[in-house]
């Protein structure tokens, strides 16, 4: 069985990304304009009410601010963990949605895919990852960290296709016009994930099953996107995955679409 996987948008302006097996489509997180989701999605040639369920990863803006309208548009379930669902709670417009809440740690079904959420370190409530099966495929999904973990590399170890935040370059933050403030924030260990971090993540996580990377969440002002693929790419060859394909993530158009 097969998993289809597209990152519809990624980055601080929207995250929503598509996965499907041959039976059940779902999307994680809803932070692009419900406009936009169902036009890339048409783009891919996925009719909207194929989409049986949202994950949420947790409950940034960028990660969930279209998830009201897009719900009652799809009818697709919701899916968070009880700490996502009360941070949700602060934005008015997402009062009263019908959630279905799992536990972080626990697996859960959507159809004939299985998602498995597990925790992440980032400034929110109660933020997961998500490992994405069915039958023998998997796809990880990890951004909006500030450092790696032992349980991150070992969900992401032996996944097909892994979506791994690359935020932002170390010199490129330091030198921007961001209040120290923030800089400290993105930096932290709650924040974001560097090149240099996600670099060092995939050296640890690189294995034969391994065959796409995206790139995620590259920051427009701290980032580039040419340096965070080069980085990337030479850190896969130095470890002997010179098959390993990486792709970059948008803010303004979907990915390729890959298959595991
Ligand atoms: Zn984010
Ligand atoms: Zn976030």
């Amino acid at each position: 069985m097969a998993l289809k996987i597209c990152v519809l948008a990624s980055g601080s302006s929207g995250n929503c990304t598509y996965i499907s097996s041959e039976n059940t489509a779902i999307l994680i997180d809803a932070g692009l304009s419900c406009r936009e989701t169902l036009r890339r999605l048409l783009s891919l040639g996925v009719r909207d009410d194929n989409i049986k369920g949202i994950c949420v990863t947790h409950e940034h803006d960028d990660h969930v601010s279209s998830l009201g309208v897009l719900h009652r548009k799809l009818g697709a379930a919701l899916y968070a963990n009880s700490g996502t669902k009360d941070g949700t709670l602060i934005n008015g417009k997402l009062a009263g949605l019908p959630w279905n809440i799992f536990l972080t740690g626990e697996a859960f079904s959507i159809g004939d895919l299985k998602i498995e959420p597990f925790s992440v370190p980032h400034d929110t409530y109660d933020p997961v990852g998500f490992v994405v099966s069915a039958g023998k495929s998997r796809a990880g999904i990890v951004t909006d960290m500030g450092m790696p973990t032992e349980l991150i590399r070992t969900k992401l170890k032996n996944c097909q296709v892994v979506i791994l935040e690359s935020n932002h370059d170390g010199p490129l933050l330091n030198d921007s016009s961001r209040p120290w403030v923030l800089k400290q924030r993105i930096k932290g260990w709650q924040g974001h994930l560097s090149n240099e971090q996600a670099c060092q993540m995939l050296s640890d996580i690189a294995g034969p099953d391994l065959r796409t990377v995206f790139l995620a969440h590259l920051s427009s002002e701290c980032n580039k996107p040419d340096l965070a693929l080069k980085l990337a790419k030479e850190v896969l060859v130095k470890c002997g995955y010179h098959e390993v394909s990486v792709r970059l993530t948008y803010s303004d158009k979907p990915s390729d679409l890959v298959e595991c």
